[in-house]
């Protein structure tokens, strides 16, 4: 049995341990600095892995207060507004609409609080009129390459997918926001390659399902029904829409018996990789969350402890000195398992 004078000291250093355990866990928190993170919205597929990169990278770092600005500029500007008023250290950014990154950076500006955009590049000129301005991203331009390579292998590799054979690919175009940078070039690029490839093309449909799987598959049911069998290929410009495209196709008994269509997206999400395991997406292109995520974490960091981020420091190449661009890497039924 222990002594009285033995349980008191036990209790006693019991109270002591968690008395400055508290104080250090608190004093710990405070030390950190605030981040604040404006989403165009929480509803997107791609976006949810950027954020989750974020928070991971921030974890024992930094404390991070994501916001989602549900797709409109106005509550955007406000979130803004807010983080500024509360005096954190640096942002990130997600605009909604990209044309308005230029106010958001002179009311950043005005208040000495740096900011990093992503995913929606802001234009040259509002990048131009502050240095504590940063932009993390992918070059569309080789996804738009990626996706059409994809295809290209597969029509140089089986003559069947010229259903019709006139020797002409018929395509439908699942297109992204309009005004996105993504959607504009991905479509060029993609139309640039597969003429590089020699391959000739007729666009049968064309229309945007803005990022968007409900939306994609409602497109490409409207696409089935005006074109049929004429369809030989579907391009997509976010694994989203080609995943919708692949229900709708699905309906009409499509990847059954003998009934393929050749579908690709761009972004490697989870579900995109489930489907290339299936059978039914042919090939996507990684639009890599995670290292975008963390490069946009670190440069804000970087920022908030009031230095000027380098190479070094945030573990990527900066370009211009404003730049991060995380490279696509194609994917395809054979090299899927590498990315899951
Ligand atoms: C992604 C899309 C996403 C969009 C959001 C694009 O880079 O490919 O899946 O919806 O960004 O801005
Ligand atoms: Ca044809």
């Amino acid at each position: 049995m222990m002594s009285r004078m033995i349980k008191r000291i036990v209790a006693g250093a019991c109270l002591l341990f968690v008395l400055v355990t508290g104080l250090y866990a608190g004093g710990r928190k405070e030390s950190m600095p605030e981040i604040g993170v404006a989403a165009y919205k929480f509803d997107d597929t791609f976006i949810t892995g950027v954020r989750a990169a974020i928070t991971t990278a921030s974890q024992g770092k930094a404390m991070v207060d994501i916001v989602d600005s549900q797709n409109l500029q106005v509550n955007q500007n406000g979130k803004v507004d807010q983080f500024i008023a509360k005096g954190i250290k640096a942002m990130a950014v997600n605009p909604v609409d990209r044309t308005a990154a230029g106010v958001i950076i002179e009311k950043a500006k005005k208040a000495g609080i740096p900011v990093v955009f992503f995913n929606r590049e802001p234009l040259a000129e509002d990048m131009a009129k502050w240095d504590k301005v940063y932009y993390v991203g992918a070059k569309a331009e080789q996804s738009g390459i990626m996706s059409a390579q994809i295809i290209a292998d597969y029509w140089k590799t089986h003559p069947e997918a010229d259903k019709n054979g006139d020797g002409i690919l018929q395509y439908v175009m699942l297109r992204g926001e309009p005004g996105h940078q993504d959607t504009d070039l991905r479509v060029e690029y993609t139309m640039k390659c597969l003429a590089d490839n020699n391959i000739r093309i007729e666009k049968l449909a064309e229309d945007t399902a803005l990022w968007d799987r409900v939306r994609g598959q409602e497109k490409m049911i409207g696409f089935i029904a005006a074109h049929g069998d004429a369809i030989e290929a579907v391009f997509a410009n976010n694994d989203d829409m080609a995943l919708g495209a692949i229900e709708a196709l699905k309906s009409a008994g499509y990847f059954r018996g003998d009934r393929y269509m050749p579908v690709v997206g761009v972004d490697a999400t989870a579900p995109a990789l489930q489907a290339l395991e299936e059978g039914t997406l042919l090939g996507t292109v990684l639009n890599d969350a995670v290292n975008q995520g963390t490069a946009v974490f670190n440069i804000a960091y970087e920022l908030s402890q009031g230095r000027i981020p380098t190479e070094e420091s945030i573990g990527y190449p900066l370009t211009d000195g404003q730049y991060v661009w995380i490279p696509y890497q194609l994917i395809t039924r054979e090299t899927y398992r590498q990315f899951k």
